[in-house]
């Protein structure tokens, strides 16, 4: 009855097109599902995300789930998740795409998901990294340990966008750095960061955990920015 209440006076809305849900609908109502913008990148490789890294610096296997639009769906579902503290979103995306990518595992045999961390700073603010609940739904769907004390954030940064060179160069230059043991040698890991976009920010975490002898390392993100 206090949950009739609440839902009463709170209604639950659906993330990607703001209408009421439904008592057996969550986070997403059942049309926006059935619209949610699949790449299939994972059935394509090379493809255009794994594209944007070529000649740039060597990985194995990339792919985004979805395609980010602005105005549609997954920019509402990334926006509730990274602003709106909705992490549930991580884990339902991530619920979804383990399931996808357990035969990509099977062919690349990752060792490890890697977050792109917050810097501490920004973390603070926020209380908790938007991919991490992603995170722990994949690592659980294809049974591999997440690692989120390998690489870290050097000094802070804005919130930018931007898809300027000078962008590029400044989040390179930014620099993730890694901290290891003979551990971590020899590891696949995959790195995993909410949306590419010019994909500077992967580029530079891909550097950073490339230092580390002989590891390979694969991209994945919840979405690709269509430009
Ligand atoms: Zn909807």
């Amino acid at each position: 009855m206090l949950k009739n209440l609440i839902n009463l006076i709170f209604p639950k809305l659906c993330s990607g097109c703001k209408n009421l849900l439904l008592k057996n609908e969550i986070i997403l109502c059942s049309q926006c599902i059935h619209d949610l913008p699949f790449t299939l990148h994972h059935n394509l490789y090379p493809n255009e995300a794994s594209k944007k890294f070529d000649g740039i610096i060597p990985i194995e296997f990339c792919s985004s789930m979805l395609y980010f639009h602005h105005d549609g769906i997954v920019q509402n579902l990334i926006h509730d998740l990274k602003y709106r503290n909705q992490q549930k979103i991580g884990t339902l995306l991530g619920n979804w795409y383990a399931n996808d990518l357990k035969t990509i595992h099977e062919k690349f045999n990752f060792t490890e998901i890697i977050p792109v961390p917050l810097h501490s700073k920004r973390l603070e603010e926020r209380g908790y990294n938007q991919v991490t609940t992603f995170c722990e739904a994949i690592a659980k769907g294809i049974e591999i340990p997440l690692n989120s004390n390998l690489l870290f954030r050097n000094r802070y940064s804005k919130t930018q966008t931007q898809k300027d060179k000078e962008h590029r160069k400044e989040v390179s230059n930014a620099l993730f750095d890694v901290k290891f043991t003979n551990l971590d040698h020899n590891k696949h890991f995959l790195l995993v960061d909410d949306v590419i976009t010019s994909g500077a920010t992967l580029e530079a975490c891909t550097r950073a955990l490339l230092k580390i002898p002989d590891a390979k390392v694969s991209i994945i993100t919840m979405a690709y920015t269509l430009s």
